[in-house]
């Protein structure tokens, strides 16, 4: 369906029309209609253009007068991304639009309230409307946007708070990339009999994408990815989790002789866009991403999507994968996993209800090492049995161990008998325990 067809105002598709905008998405177009009309929730995956899909309701039924709609949101990453959209189409009303989110401080936010709609992050709005300068007793739309982030992040009970302080007698819009129980719960207690749209199940990684993890130390990364580079020819899209991250990493390898291109939520449309454009026409096949730039990324033929940087969420690292939902059928997904992000690789494999399986990038070759993390105990531990290459105790054995990059902590309890014997190691040490001369043969029990 096209914009132009729908029943709404002359000046939302005039600025549908100054951004490019003809024909409207699978969700705008079977969700727009019922949230002119009452609550909704709707359930659509990332990119799919959720946000345009509750600002056009939103300014059928504002008038300009302030405090009218609340979104929010649940980073200040998205309050930013979402008020630009809204301010796109609200320049043509002459209304006044308002992103509000922690971290920065209060003056500015509270100079430009009331605003006809307001973006926020739920912590700040709370914080406003304690402070008496955010007033909802008369907003006429609340939009819960990506839900289940807010709930991931803990925002619940501000969320509830927040409700529960908000004009009673409004419209409320709840949208979001998956649908866990708790999301309904919500829905049942604060919304007037939505309508439910649902336009796919729980996004999960497909299944058809090897997915795989290296161990690198922070100071190995870049190595390590240049190595990838070389060894695996492709088309490469590779994430980080900051905006200054990904225009580092862009150029460290643009100065290691790859033509690689960047994209993150601070460059102009206009240069997201052609970048992107390039990118698709396989002008350019590394391009470095931020998860917020990342939305709306369909590109054919992607190979590889390399994690440089763990994503926090592991939902992030879902859709992320899923950015590449037409990827090549070898396509690869590998993420560099440091120590101190091993807890986040954990709860990724948690959430996804399967091991990732652990590769190693060396001197030039990529290749799937023994797996030595899935066998180990709850505890990571896993135990070798040797044989001694020379008469040895058991505190000499711990030290030569720690000789060669084996940590004490690393080292469990050991069963001496002889010249042989046993011993529980932690599976991060396990590839060095080879290189021990201590040990004439030291293998997995
Ligand atoms: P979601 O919230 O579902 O993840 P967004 O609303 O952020 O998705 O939209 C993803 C991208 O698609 C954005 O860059 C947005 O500007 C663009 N987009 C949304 N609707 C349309 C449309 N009808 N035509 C073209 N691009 C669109
Ligand atoms: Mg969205």
């Amino acid at each position: 369906m096209y914009f132009e067809e729908m029943d709404i105002d002359e000046r939302t598709k005039k600025a549908l029309r100054k951004r490019g905008f003809s024909q409207a998405t699978d969700v705008q177009e079977r969700s727009i209609p019922f949230a002119m009309k009452g609550d909704v929730i709707v359930q659509a995956k990332t990119g799919s253009g959720k946000t345009l899909s509750f600002l056009i309701p939103i300014f059928e039924g504002i008038e300009g007068k302030g405090n009218e709609a609340l979104i929010l949101v649940p980073t200040r990453e998205l309050a930013q991304q979402v008020e630009r959209e809204a301010r796109s189409i609200a320049k043509e009303y002459g209304f006044r639009t308002i992103a509000i989110y922690g971290g920065v401080s209060m003056d500015n936010q509270i100079k430009n309230l009331p605003a006809s709609i307001i973006v926020g992050t739920p912590g700040r709005v709370m914080d406003l409307m304690r402070r008496g300068h955010l007033d909802l007793s008369g907003i006429k739309f609340l939009v819960l946007d990506e839900a289940d982030r807010m709930l991931d992040m803990g925002f619940i009970d501000d969320i509830r708070w927040i409700i529960s302080k908000a004009n009673r007698n409004r419209r409320t819009l709840l949208y979001s990339a998956t649908m866990p129980p708790e999301i309904i719960r919500l829905a049942k207690r604060y919304m007037r009999n939505p309508e439910r749209i649902f336009l796919s199940k729980d996004e999960k990684a497909p299944e058809k994408i090897k997915q795989y993890y290296v161990e690198v130390s922070k100071g190995d990364k870049l190595k390590k990815l240049v190595t990838l580079l070389n060894e695996e020819k492709g088309k490469y899209l590779i994430f980080l989790n900051t905006k200054t991250g990904v225009q580092y990493l862009a150029r460290r390898l643009r100065e290691a002789g790859f033509p690689a291109r960047e994209i993150h939520g601070d460059m102009r449309q206009a240069s997201r866009t052609r970048v992107m454009d390039d990118f698709k026409a396989g002008k350019v096949n590394i391009l470095i991403a931020t998860d917020v730039a990342s939305r709306g990324i369909d590109v054919q033929g992607i190979t590889h999507v390399v994690n440089y940087d763990v994503p926090r969420y592991p939902k992030d690292y879902v859709h992320r994968i899923g950015r590449t939902g037409r990827m090549d059928a070898n396509g690869k997904a590998i993420t560099f996993v440091t120590p101190d992000d091993m807890e986040f690789l954990w709860r990724i494999e948690d959430y996804l209800g399967r091991k990732i399986k652990r590769i190693e990038i060396e001197n030039g070759i990529v290749e799937e090492k023994e797996d030595y993390r899935s066998r180990a105990d709850e505890f990571g531990m896993l135990t070798f049995e040797f044989y001694l290459a020379r008469p040895a105790g058991e505190w000499e054995i711990v030290r030569e161990a720690e000789k060669h990059g084996i940590s004490e902590e690393g080292i469990g309890m050991i069963d001496l008998q002889g010249s042989r014997g046993r011993m529980k190691v932690h599976y991060r040490y396990a590839d060095k325990i080879a290189n021990v001369p201590i040990f004439e043969e030291v293998r997995l029990a």
